[in-house]
């Protein structure tokens, strides 16, 4: 299937307070996001025209430019508003939005505290991040090389773009050996997360996924734990090594774009459980609904 490119489109985009023709969409190619990573960016789904969890996505995007030192000059509250007027002007009923924030042009230099900070907002349909087929099927990881930084090394609580450069080697890597995507240690060595995702593990009918102190605490992963206490499905957020796979009934993953998407294997191990992955995503779905 060919996409169009996402420069390429028709629509509105909003930047900076006012909404622009999408084509008309630029920056100059000389600015700080770009060349030196002072850039953070949110993903929300939109479903039957709602917005999911849309409060929690703006705070993190504040939180985010505010980790990387970058003010948005517009308050929480305007930031929702323009993200729904966006959403209204582009006349999307299941879609996906993307705010994105970064360092303008003022200053070509990694001292750049005086520099502006841009702020767009864009939306489009999408469907599913996976085809229905293979949704059902679930999805292949292999393990990655790169491993996620400790929060020392890097402003892992932030929802950086910077982040994501381990991430698309990754599944590039992944992808090239005939895998969907790529599962990602932390630097001590424990289970971290997929590229774009968080995971969990079903053994014994009770749910493990790693404890997020190094990658994002996911806000579909904060939904899903919810979901699964509340209907007396014990979880377990530890430190687990890879030796954990073993005896794994279930992986799934969870995050805005894959929502909750079975793992079928790690590299040679296989999970066809789907008993409690199954379950999950119907009372999910009723959940975006509400
Ligand atoms: N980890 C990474 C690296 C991600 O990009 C995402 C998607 N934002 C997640 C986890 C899941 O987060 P959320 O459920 O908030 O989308």
């Amino acid at each position: 299937m060919q996409i169009l490119p996402f420069d390429n489109r028709e629509g509105t985009i909003w930047v900076d307070g006012k909404f622009i023709d999408w084509k008309n969409a630029n920056m100059h190619i000389l600015n700080h996001g770009l060349h030196y990573g002072s850039c953070v960016f949110e993903g929300i789904r939109l479903y039957e025209g709602k917005i999911f969890k849309l409060e929690e996505h703006i705070k993190r995007l504040f939180d985010s430019a505010k980790i990387l030192d970058l003010n948005i000059p517009f308050n929480f509250k305007e930031i929702i508003q323009v993200t729904k007027d966006i959403t209204q002007k582009q006349n999307i009923l299941n879609g996906y939005i993307r705010p994105v924030v970064w360092r303008g042009s003022e200053i070509m230099a990694i001292s750049a505290k005086k520099a502006s900070t841009k702020i767009a907002i864009a939306a489009w349909e999408w469907p599913s991040y996976f085809s229905p087929e293979k949704l059902l099927e679930g999805i292949k990881l292999s393990k990655s090389k790169w491993r996620r930084p400790s929060p020392e090394s890097a402003p892992t609580n932030s929802k950086a773009a910077g982040l994501y450069m381990i991430c698309s080697l990754s599944k590039h890597e992944a992808e090239k050996e005939g895998f969907d995507d790529a599962l990602m240690l932390d630097y001590r060595g424990y289970i971290a997360e997929a590229t774009g995702a968080n995971i969990f593990f079903v053994k014994n009918s009770e749910i493990y996924t790693p404890i997020p102190d190094c990658f994002l605490n996911g806000i579909t992963r904060q939904v899903v734990i919810e979901i699964a206490k509340q209907n007396n499905i014990k979880v377990h957020e530890s430190y687990l090594e890879m030796d954990f796979l073993e005896g794994c009934d279930e992986v799934f993953l969870t995050g805005t774009a894959v929502e909750i998407t079975p793992v079928s294997c790690i590299d040679n191990l296989n999970f066809k459980g789907r008993e409690i992955t199954k379950f999950l995503i119907s009372e999910f779905k009723k959940n975006i609904l509400k």
